[in-house]
């Protein structure tokens, strides 16, 4: 939290209480991969003032430094988590296509592939966004 609020304050952003409710909320839903209206729901029943505006707002500013991975998987709505190591890549996401769920791969796997993609074509790799769609463990 208060890493954070030191690069909120290097961007010109304070973090009010509503926003630390937002954040706390994200914190402690680490895997869930809540959806905006999600986060709206948990962050109501701490901070009872709040409004759907103000946690679009501040997703969106969140993403706009960078703090949060917006993670889409054509459901019709944006799911978010916070991305506080900013130089690490992103991890991986498997969604099973019978029950929804979402599991986190943490390894990245990827090295050779990217070492691959850079040198065949000059390519310097920041990032990726990888889902594998599939069938989970329970539903097989
Ligand atoms: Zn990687
Ligand atoms: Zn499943
Ligand atoms: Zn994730």
């Amino acid at each position: 939290m208060e890493q954070l609020k030191l690069k909120l304050k290097e961007q010109g952003f304070k973090l009010t209480p509503q926003r630390r409710c937002i954040v706390k909320i994200m914190l402690t839903s680490k895997g869930k991969h809540l959806s905006s209206e999600e986060i709206y729901d948990e962050v109501k029943n701490e901070c009872p003032e709040i409004g759907l505006a103000t946690v679009y707002r501040t997703l969106q500013m969140l993403d706009k430094i960078g703090f949060t991975n917006k993670l889409n998987l054509d459901d019709g709505c944006l799911r978010y988590e916070l991305n506080l190591d900013q130089d690490a890549h992103n991890h991986h996401h498997l969604v099973c296509k019978k029950c929804g769920k979402i599991i986190e791969v943490e390894e990245d796997l990827l090295d050779h592939l990217e070492t691959k993609i850079e040198s065949n074509y000059n390519f310097k790799i920041y990032d990726h966004d990888v889902k594998f769609y599939g069938i989970c463990s329970e539903c097989k």
